[in-house]
């Protein structure tokens, strides 16, 4: 998709004209482009805001540029109600109705009567509600009457209401907040400027190719974004705030790649058709990350991958510190649901809220008392306190010294209890419990933060979030946790050869088998795969390819033409127009491996062979991309095992073998060392890595195996 050369946000309103004195509850408007967000513009009426639209419109289409429009009201109301009005279950019918129906002059309009008259049609009081005049109207209540959906047959809200705290009822015409006569008086001025314009609604019509897209806003979605603006800028209007912040936070998601997950996140249905859906929901964080820019990562540096001068082939070793010095995280920061957070990458330390346990309390079902009470041997009595402790509820009093409670397996110890003794030790009449001591003092007693103390660090920034951490973090009071935004793997085959797999039966041709590899490593390894297809040996399709990966994901992976020769087109584009570095790297399979930055984002072109591909990605992409989500540099956890085979050596290359552990626990290879061999990784369990120097291994020597799961997957 192209991208928008300006966003403007409009946070309508329903009433009569403000006045010339800039004030709230009016319309105002804010326009971001080229990076910044002009001043807000205060608009008195309806009539004077259509105009400025209007004028901005004009002046994007002449100048050939993209405009996105944010409106702060629904689209278009739950479903059903369409098609009961104007016989077409569309929006964009209901728009057309309105607009024929309503009138508006800046100080009256008909709004009130129109609903009344649209509340006739139905069974009771119709779904609107809200007069605000001084006079009655016949078919418009002025408060919310009771059971009238059920009659009217329609539902309160619209899917994406019923997922959006803090929405607004579209059918409440009157009250602090309502949105319904925004709806009814704004839904008319889109009508226009879509028949003018050509405008696109979104989501009813497609947006990808239009020039002016409309769409639905809710600027709540920034509340606490606003929030700190507002106590940053006491004085300033909060409508002006939000439409402010709303529009630059639009821009900043177009650049940061994220703006056509939001544009496309609609579900299929009623929502693209009748009921339109708000901008950013189901990505709040993504637009929350983007209205604070402040937390996005600083660009990695052009000469980054650059290596020292005169190096001819770079050990891997080398190649890897360099990478490992090189690269840092290249995704922003967003405040995550704990419960959603699973597999992303903490970003911050996680620390305790509160202790695990909060408070003592008893590790199993018994009988608690003081320690001290007790005698050293033999059979103890004591009496029972009424009542008892259980998970959830406290028994309130103190037990008295000498006496005992009853207590269930996660009560917090009641005042004068330190010790519990299980209750299959225990015997029981009605008003005592008998038991035979010694009985160790704490006995059965959990200490409160015996497990973390209040304040302690839970997990550690760079962690990829495990079930496990889940759980600590959820014990510990942490609803939300601050993880980087996934980062996006672009995943790029290249060669004239290629084809789908299964799509012809030409010999000349290969299948495509690096993709679907490509893009399942970078889903294992918990990034976001982004599969951009195959490209021809073509500079040209190479370089639109490779534009267009640099906006949509945050890292690319390119395989095929990456060495040196004539059909090597890649490493050929990166040379000319990235800042490339062809590293030849010291490795076998694979040697060539051309890293560059594309528009600031950074490129693997990993050799087409498929071996050398996946090996080359294990060892090189999967610390580096690692690193580019914010995790920590994964280091390969390596097994000393004894070989299984015999072979020789020569000195200069670091080499991995295709390689997996027989039932005598010693390292078995793969038959052929073939490069072109995709069955030898289907074998194999993992790699076994010979060192760079010249060896002559024999049956029996150590040598070093890195399984599959020390490459994370
Ligand atoms: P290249 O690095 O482009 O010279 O390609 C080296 C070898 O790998 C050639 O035989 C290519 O046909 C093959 N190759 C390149 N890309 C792929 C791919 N995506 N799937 C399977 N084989 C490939
Ligand atoms: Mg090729």
């Amino acid at each position: 998709m192209s991208r928008f050369d300006r966003f403007i946000i409009v946070d309508w309103s329903g009433g009569n004209d403000r006045g010339p004195r800039p004030c709230r509850d009016a319309i105002w408007t804010a326009t971001a482009e080229g990076g910044d967000v002009a001043v807000p513009i205060y608009h008195r009426n309806r009539a004077v805001a259509e105009a400025w639209l209007a004028a901005q419109c004009d002046a994007a289409q002449d100048a050939g540029e993209r405009l996105l429009l944010g409106f702060d009201f629904p689209f278009g109301y739950p479903a059903g109600f369409a098609e009961r009005l104007t016989g077409k279950p569309e929006a964009l019918a209901v728009w057309e109705y309105l607009a024929a129906q309503i009138e508006d002059a800046p100080k009256s309009n008909n709004r009130f009567d129109l609903a009344a008259r649209i509340n006739r049609q139905f069974d009771g009081p119709g779904p609107f509600w809200g007069n605000a005049l001084g006079r009655d109207i016949a078919g418009l209540a002025r408060g919310k009457p009771s059971e009238r959906m059920a009659q009217a047959g329609l539902r309160e809200w619209r899917a994406v209401e019923e997922i959006t705290p803090g929405a607004f009822s579209c059918w409440q015409l009157a009250g602090a907040g309502a949105v319904g006569s925004q709806c009814l008086m704004g839904l008319p001025v889109l009508a226009r400027l879509r028949a003018q314009f050509g405008a696109a609604a979104w989501p009813f019509e497609p947006w990808d190719g239009a020039g002016i897209v409309l769409t639905e806003v809710f600027p709540s979605l920034l509340a606490a974004e606003v929030k700190a603006a507002q106590a940053q800028e006491p004085q300033a209007i909060r409508d002006a705030l939000q439409v402010r912040l709303l529009a630059g936070a639009l821009q900043e998601a177009q650049s940061q790649g994220r703006l056509t997950e939001m544009l496309d996140g609609v579900p299929l249905g009623a929502a693209r058709r009748e009921e339109g859906w708000i901008l950013g929901v189901g990505q709040e964080a993504a637009l929350r990350a983007a209205a604070r820019p402040d937390l996005r990562p600083p660009q990695l540096k052009n000469d980054c991958f650059a290596l020292p001068p005169g190096v001819d082939w770079t050990p891997v070793d080398q190649a890897l510190a360099h990478l490992r010095a090189a690269l840092h995280p290249v995704t922003g920061i967003e405040t995550c649901p704990t419960a959603q957070a699973a597999g992303r990458v903490l970003a911050k330390d996680a620390i305790a809220l509160r202790a695990n346990p909060p408070g003592a309390n008893s590790a199993v079902d018994g009988y608690g008392f003081a320690a001290s009470a007790i005698g050293q041997s033999g059979p103890q009595v004591l009496p029972l306190v009424d009542g008892r402790a259980a998970a959830g509820a406290p028994l309130g009093d103190v037990v008295p010294h000498g006496q005992a409670v009853r207590i269930l397996t996660g009560a917090l110890l009641p005042e004068g209890v330190d010790t519990v003794v299980l209750e299959e030790d225990c015997a029981l009449s009605a008003d005592a419990v008998g038991f035979e001591a010694p009985v160790k003092p704490g006995a059965n007693a959990r200490k409160a933060g015996e497990d973390v103390a209040a304040g302690a660090l839970a997990l550690k920034a760079g962690r990829r979030l495990q079930p496990q951490d889940l759980a600590l973090a959820s014990a510990l009071g942490l609803g939300e946790l601050a993880t980087h935004a996934p980062l996006r793997v672009g995943v790029i085959s290249t060669g004239d050869e290629l084809a789908a797999p299964g799509s012809t039966l030409d010999p000349a041709r290969t299948y495509d088998a690096n993709r679907p590899m490509l893009l399942a490593l970078a889903a294992a390894w918990g990034h976001q795969p982004v599969d951009l297809g195959h490209v021809p040996d073509d500079r040209d399709a190479l370089r639109a390819a490779f534009d267009h990966a640099a906006t949509e994901t945050d890292v690319i992976l390119s395989s095929g033409g990456a060495s040196a020769g004539d059909e090597d087109h890649v490493s050929a584009l990166l040379q000319s127009e990235g800042a490339m570095q062809s590293w030849r790297i010291a490795i076998k399979p694979g040697r060539p491996l051309a890293l560059a930055l594309w528009q600031g984002v950074p490129v693997f072109g990993l050799p087409g062979n498929p071996v050398a591909a996946f090996v080359c990605a294990l060892i090189f992409a999967h610390p580096a991309m690692a690193r580019l989500a914010g995790a920590d540099w994964p280091e390969p956890q390596a097994y000393g095992l004894p070989a299984a085979f015999e072979k020789r050596k020569k000195p200069g290359r670091r080499e991995y073998l295709r390689a997996r552990v027989n039932g005598a626990g010693q390292v078995e290879v793969f038959a052929s060392e073939g490069s072109g061999r995709i069955s030898g990784l289907v074998w194999a369990d993992g790699l076994v890595e010979l060192p760079d120097e010249a060896m002559h291994i024999r049956p029996g020597d150590m040598v070093r195996y890195l399984p599959n799961s020390s490459f994370g997957f």
